[in-house]
């Protein structure tokens, strides 16, 4: 993966550079250098892949789901074969450490694929009858081009999550990664290029947010839109299609809670507190960043979480003992800092880490911050309220459950909060009251791909996951017969 190399467009089954022949660099978090580029593609490159997928979407919509199943799974199963390959360039390309790209990531892009093919193969068809008077059956239509757009965080995992389902139900695709890890999205082209799906099935356009992307959402063919990314971004893309009437999966920001009792079992919070605050350097939408502390155990944990912080191993993420590497980017290495700065000039009182991390030899120029806690910070403060997406936690106590819950829903995000308890009456009691589309009771991260999966507030729209995905990506259609 050290040689240059050369990112291109997947369009009617054909690699090529954007129309333009522009391109855009495409740099290594670690080392900060330019490694590779991508094609700046704009709304040419967007309509041509719109016009393939138009054209594939008769014969692909007809194929039968037997059939869509075994792509799907030949694509599952040649990134499997690809694990080590793909999870490397997922962590030269996104900074994140090859361990977690290897044991995570390229794991559950896979299994997307696999989960999807099967699903659709066992989607029950609804019917209801009226008795002898008549009887209603529901066709679920693919909707025919679908737009796909993921964001840097997760790069396979979560360009997987959106199209595999969108393949499943008959739809073709036109799909965006972000611009910021274009890699693994190019190497699933030459897969899919390899199992031979039809060409135009699925279309893969790199770019800028605001031109490719754009294009995508402006686009009056493209019917549907399925998007994570940020919650701004989320709203412009709202407005832009909405006179279209286009159907919207918005899936966006989220400021989470982490929310600790003082019955839980100590040990094994601490090390999931720890992972759920600074897995892939806390840029996972679910990380818990707002830490909430049951008073009498404030102290002891606080003490404990900050010690374990500190010594998190942050270094060159292909190194396999590395547990945090780089942030994705200059850019956004310098937003975080500057909400480090943030959060000091608002009072908050910094127990560890709260700077950048110059390391030796090849990450010397990389974008590394050091694990980073604070406390003593209002609950309505900016640092507390809006979303930092990096390796930045509050610690914050508090005195009993209604106080707990008011701390955990003052905020306007709503996508997932977790619960610490050894009291099960008052973990689902708790959990009732959370104003979140997930929440984890002694766990985090533990997914289950039927499950809807979503925010509320400006956490998005809409659910993915399991039938709610397979809904999305088609029209319900309701036939109804007289009987008698
Ligand atoms: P982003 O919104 O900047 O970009 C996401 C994608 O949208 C990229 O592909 C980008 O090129 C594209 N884009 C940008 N502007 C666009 C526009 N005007 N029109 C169309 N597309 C456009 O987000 P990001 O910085 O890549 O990702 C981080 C954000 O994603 C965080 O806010 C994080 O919480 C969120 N996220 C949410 C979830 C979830 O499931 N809710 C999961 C992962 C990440």
């Amino acid at each position: 993966m050290s040689d240059y190399i050369d990112i291109l467009n997947y369009i009617d089954g054909e690699l090529q550079p954007a129309q333009s022949q522009q391109w855009l660099d495409n740099i290594e978090p670690a080392t900060g250098h330019v490694y590779s580029r991508l094609p700046d593609s704009d709304a040419s490159d967007i309509d041509a892949a719109y016009r393939a997928a138009k054209a594939a979407f008769p014969l692909w919509k007809n194929t039968s789901i037997d059939e869509r199943a075994r792509l799907l799974n030949a694509i599952a199963d040649r990134i499997d074969a690809w694990q080590d390959a793909l999870a490397e360039a997922e962590s030269i390309d996104n900074g994140k450490p090859v361990s977690l790209a290897c044991s995570v990531d390229i794991p559950r892009a896979s299994h997307n694929f696999r989960f999807f093919a099967h699903a659709i193969t066992q989607w029950a068809s609804e019917s209801h009858s009226m008795g002898a008077t008549g009887f209603n059956y529901t066709l679920r239509d693919p909707i025919g081009v679908v737009g796909c757009i993921s964001p840097w965080n997760l790069p396979l995992y979560l360009f997987s999550w959106k199209i595999a389902p969108a393949l499943a139900a008959g739809n073709c695709v036109v799909a965006k990664p972000s611009e910021v890890t274009p890699m693994t999205a190019f190497l699933l082209a030459n897969i899919c290029r390899e199992v031979g799906l039809p060409r135009g099935v699925l279309n893969i356009v790199h770019g800028l947010g605001a031109k490719a992307g754009n294009a995508i959402v402006s686009h009056p063919g493209i019917k549907a839109i399925s998007f994570t990314g940020g919650t701004k971004t989320g709203e412009h893309i709202a407005r832009t299609a909405a006179p279209m009437f286009k159907k919207l999966s918005l899936e966006l920001g989220g400021k989470n809670p982490t929310v600790v009792f003082a019955d839980c079992d100590v040990d094994k919070t601490l090390n999931e507190v720890l992972r759920a605050s600074f897995a892939n350097q806390g840029q996972i939408c679910l990380c818990g960043s707002r830490i909430y502390i049951e008073r009498p155990i404030y102290e002891k944990f606080k003490a404990a979480l900050v010690e374990q912080a500190s010594q998190l191993i942050v270094g060159d993420p292909q190194e396999k003992a590395t547990q945090q590497g780089a942030l994705v980017s200059k850019a956004h290495m310098d937003k975080v800092l500057s909400y480090i700065a943030l959060a000091k000039q608002e009072g908050g009182k910094l127990l560890t880490g709260g700077e950048a991390l110059q390391l030796d030899g090849r990450c010397k120029d990389g974008y590394f911050i050091k694990p980073t806690v604070f406390e003593n910070l209002d609950i309505g403060c900016r640092t507390n309220q809006e979303e930092i997406f990096g390796p930045v936690i509050t610690l914050t106590p508090f005195d009993d459950e209604q106080q707990a819950i008011a701390y955990a829903n003052g905020t306007g995000y709503g996508l997932a909060a977790s619960v610490w308890t050894e009291n099960l009456s008052r973990a689902h009691r708790v959990a009732a009251e959370l104003e979140f589309g997930i929440v984890w009771i002694n766990c985090w991260l533990l997914r289950d791909l039927r499950t809807p999966f979503g925010g509320v507030k400006q956490s998005g729209v809409g659910r993915e996951g399991g039938v709610e995905a397979l809904r999305f990506f088609t029209e319900a259609k309701n036939v109804c017969v007289r009987l008698s």
